[in-house]
């Protein structure tokens, strides 16, 4: 009688070609299952430019089963075409479901060519976000839960007043517009290049008359605002240190949500400064860029609050990886976002998904229609808050006619 060893039911019950890691994964692939994984090749890359709150690049990523994924990217994005245009080589023929894979290959494809920040960076995160809608549409689940699953299912706004003016005669009608609207929040801009108390064009060290005039706008809204109502200030990283103390100091009885970027970006030793010399929260991030750009603000303890931009700082993957970084120091994060309700949901993806989320932006009071039209979904704003969708991907559509109204002159739609 012939004798079997354990190595020789093992040839006889998986062929030789199978004993190596690779032969079994493609098995497991071509294996007829109801949990067969998709296989997708990305067949196409386009792009439109929209003129909204800035300039939004909007990039289409195709496959060859009709499914394709939309991600937007913002402000740092005026050579965004081209730069997606040199991505294309990296994507085509590519499974779009590797979405860490894929944005690693062009990150590290770029690093002489500024993949460390600013345009590069945005424009990858435009494709970044595509990939994360092709990849819930392909699995038939929301990008959240792509993402770890939700914390919350409905995401708190801020509106971005676009008003702080006690002058200003329509500036009650827009405070209660915002108030009608539901907003818990507002934030309002206090750095002004054209006050008369200026003395010189390019240095921004504040005068005295300035910062009265800076406190009398914060004065003005908060008296305005209901107290439950959060007010942010924003400073836009224009002034240097000493103002940026004295301000913050000033603004200290107004218990802000938080005083933005109150000197550039560039020195973090400088924000610490500045956020170790007061007690109002010091928030910073927008012109921040990949975890690294992170990095030294959270180490240094340089903010209160950080605000990655997702459309721009690296897409939605990095934007969670920032905040888990930022839990880790037990700091909140409130991204920034000035995009249409297509990046706008796209950050909800992550809001949603993280532990450590405080409020998400909304600049779009002054363009109210064209946000109505854009998806085909509607306005997706309830009351000052975002529900997190349970459709596959980011969960809303473009709604071309609408979007076209505003696409920037000279462009290309989509590669029409
Ligand atoms: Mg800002």
């Amino acid at each position: 009688m012939k004798k079997f060893t354990r190595r020789s039911l093992l040839a006889r019950a998986i062929p030789a070609s199978l004993l190596n890691l690779s032969g079994l994964s493609a098995a497991i692939q071509n294996a007829s299952s109801p949990y067969r994984r998709p296989r997708l090749k990305i067949t196409d890359v386009r792009t439109a430019v929209v003129r909204a709150h800035g300039l939004q690049l909007h990039v289409r990523i195709y496959t060859d089963q009709g499914l394709y994924g939309h991600g937007e990217g913002t402000d740092a994005v005026a050579g965004g075409v081209p730069l997606v245009n040199s991505f294309r080589f990296l994507l085509m023929g590519q499974d779009p479901l590797n979405v860490d894979a894929l944005f690693e290959r062009i990150r590290t494809a770029g690093i002489f060519a500024g993949a460390q920040a600013g345009q590069y960076v945005a424009a990858l995160s435009a494709v970044e976000i595509a990939l994360w809608d092709l990849a819930g549409k392909a699995l038939g689940l929301p990008v959240w839960q792509l993402l770890g699953g939700r914390m919350r299912d409905r995401i708190r706004l801020y509106c971005d007043s676009q008003t702080n003016q006690p002058d200003d005669p329509g500036a009650r009608e827009k405070i209660q517009q915002m108030l009608d609207l539901g907003f818990t929040a507002v934030k309002i801009d206090i750095d002004d290049a054209n006050d008369p108390n200026r003395w010189d064009r390019v240095n921004w060290t504040a005068s005295n008359a300035e910062i009265d005039n800076m406190v009398r706008k914060v004065r003005f809204m908060r008296e305005s605002l209901p107290p439950r109502v959060d007010l942010a200030v924003d400073m836009h990283g224009r002034y240097d240190v000493v103002t940026a103390k004295r301000v913050a100091r000033e603004l200290e009885p107004f218990r802000l949500l938080w005083l933005e970027e109150p000197v550039p970006p560039e020195n973090v030793d400088a924000m610490r400064e500045v956020r170790a010399s007061t007690s109002t929260p010091i928030c910073c991030g927008e012109n921040l860029f990949l975890r690294h750009g992170f990095r030294e603000v959270l180490e240094k303890r340089a903010a209160d609050i950080v605000m990655p931009d997702l459309q721009k700082c690296g897409g939605l993957l990095e934007g969670r990886k920032i905040a888990d970084m930022a839990h880790t120091y037990y700091v909140p994060v409130a991204p920034h976002c000035v995009v249409s309700p297509i990046g706008t949901m796209a950050s909800c993806h992550v809001c949603a998904a993280i532990p450590n989320f405080l409020i998400l932006e909304w600049h779009w009071l002054s363009r109210l229609q064209l946000w109505r039209d854009f998806v085909r979904e509607g306005d997706i704003i309830e009351k000052g808050f975002i529900r997190v969708p349970e459709r596959p991907g980011l969960g809303v559509e473009m709604n071309e006619e609408a979007a076209r109204k505003a696409q920037a002159p000279g462009t290309s739609w989509f590669g029409a």
